[in-house]
């Protein structure tokens, strides 16, 4: 059985959108747009017409890049759209559910609450360092869980879930569950993407964005990959036309190998940067404990949290508070080495 049968049963039953047929060097007299290409804008193709249904281009070069077949791949609106079209296609309002471990992503709770489904946490503790456990998941289980997010490297505590607990999840839930793992952050980390295993388990989804190590949060691209079947069912939820000419255009630029290069050598800066970093601030009396981080950011323990977001807001500079169980830890995204100086430099005028 496929993990296509959990879905809901309208949107099993639902077609793709028809819409008006897209044929190179035709008079396009079909689909109600103005034969007139506005002035403004500098794009390859005309604004006036709606854009690919879906990108194709944009497809087959995200599939190369993350190695699987363009088949295998829908472009979404960043990955936070794939959350949602994972959501609403999958849980039935008021009687299916979601799984997410404790701390994690807030977006997937969110959407859960949007489309009316039960939400199961799974917490995980600050002194196993945010280890999850994949026995823990598999007892929280139930009938209803349609879907289970594991978020790796995690945010916000940039803990990377080892590859058996995976599979075993995997194994365990088969036809059960869809296990969608976000990686968001994977570049980030020494250990390769999930995807490698894509063709042994018809019940893994993989979330990727270009919204983090290749530095385009502002085009909201993302995508998400996993069995031909489950990506034919989300294209069919998913609008027509999602991806914009604009947008479409400038993330097939950021995909040429000269841009890739140059994201790279972006993506080593913050991996030392974020090691200069946590070194340094693990050197403040003021500071618990910092956490191993495979991500662009890192958790990090305080005496005062509240004192010290205070005191870097007065220096102009962000940080992430969160309340709850992690109500003294922050989490602090690595900026450039000049932003992290500055940060540096608030922490210092706490130590006077
Ligand atoms: N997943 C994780 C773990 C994230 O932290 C974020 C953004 N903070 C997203 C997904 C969504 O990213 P986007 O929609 O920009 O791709």
């Amino acid at each position: 059985m496929s993990i296509v049968n959990l879905a809901r049963a309208e949107i099993r039953s639902l077609h793709a959108y028809e819409a008006a047929e897209q044929v190179d060097d035709t008079i396009r007299l079909n689909a109600n747009e103005s034969p007139l290409e506005p002035a403004i804008g500098k794009f390859r193709r005309p604004l006036n017409r709606y854009p690919e249904v879906r990108p194709q281009k944009l497809q087959r070069l995200l599939a190369s890049r993350f190695r699987c077949s363009p088949l295998q791949l829908l472009v979404t609106r960043g990955s936070s759209e794939a959350i949602d079209l994972l959501v609403r296609s999958f849980c039935r309002a008021g009687q299916d559910s979601i799984l997410t471990p404790f701390p994690s992503f807030s977006m997937y709770r969110h959407y859960a609450r949007v489309q009316g489904a039960r939400v199961i946490e799974v917490p995980t503790k600050a002194t196993d360092d945010f280890a999850l456990d994949a026995d823990a998941v598999l007892a929280a289980c139930d009938e209803s869980t349609r879907l289970i997010f594991v978020c790796s490297p995690n945010n916000p505590t940039g803990t990377t879930f080892p590859r058996p607990q995976l599979e075993k999840l995997l194994q365990r839930r088969g036809d059960r569950s869809a296990i969608v793992v976000d990686e968001a952050y994977v570049e980030f980390s020494d250990s390769p993407s999930v995807n490698a295993i894509l063709d042994d388990y018809p019940n893994l989804l993989v979330l990727r964005t270009l919204s983090k190590a290749l530095g385009f949060a502002g085009a909201r691209c993302g995508a998400v990959i996993g069995a031909e079947p489950v990506i034919q069912l989300l294209s069919a939820v998913q609008a027509p036309y999602a991806l914009a000419t604009p947008v479409v255009e400038c993330v097939e630029d950021a995909l040429q190998d000269e841009a890739l290069a140059r994201a790279n050598e972006s993506l080593a800066t913050i991996v030392a940067e974020r090691d200069r970093l946590m070194q340094a601030i693990s050197t403040f009396d003021f500071v618990r404990k910092t956490w191993p981080s495979d991500a662009n950011f890192f958790l990090a323990e305080f005496d005062d949290a509240i004192s010290v977001l205070q005191r870097c807001q007065q220096h102009n500079v962000l940080l992430r508070h969160f309340g709850g169980e992690l109500e003294s830890c922050l989490r602090i995204s690595v900026g450039s080495r000049d932003e992290n100086t500055q940060l540096l430099r608030a922490l210092e005028s706490l130590n006077g």
